[in-house]
């Protein structure tokens, strides 16, 4: 079995991979025009600052949409499909795209409300969103 691809972790989003595998999601802040980025990045795509800042993410949102996957498009992903794909609407506001796990593909929806979940994957945690328990 072909092991997942791992991310590759650079100075930028190092702060956000470390706090991932402790089972914390961070967003980056912008106080210059008061707005939340992802992905991690050295200055803001908003207004161009780069006085970021790292601060706890709710780890709640919405799915804003979602395909799923029944023929993995590479290898590592066989075993899991069909699986998930979604874009997040973050409650801080930025989107996110993740995989939903812990739940059937097909009761995935638009505007479900979903939380974070980290997948353990190598030396890694990578963040992943499943249903908010009802
Ligand atoms: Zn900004």
């Amino acid at each position: 079995m072909t092991e997942k691809p791992l991310p590759a972790i650079s100075a930028a989003s190092a702060p956000y991979w470390e706090a991932a595998a402790n089972g914390k999601l961070l967003l980056q802040y912008c106080a210059a025009c008061a707005r939340y980025l992802f992905y991690p990045r050295s200055w803001c795509p908003h207004c161009y600052g780069g006085a970021l800042e790292w601060r706890p993410a709710s780890g709640r949102g919405a799915v804003h949409t979602y395909s799923v996957v029944h023929a993995a498009p590479c290898v590592g992903f066989e075993a899991d499909a069909p699986y998930v794909v979604a874009v997040i609407d973050l409650q801080e506001g930025p989107r996110m795209m993740a995989n939903i796990i812990g739940c059937a593909p097909e009761t995935v929806r638009v505007g479900l409300p979903v939380e974070v979940a980290f997948e353990k994957r190598g030396a890694i945690s990578l963040p992943q969103f499943r249903p908010v328990a009802a």
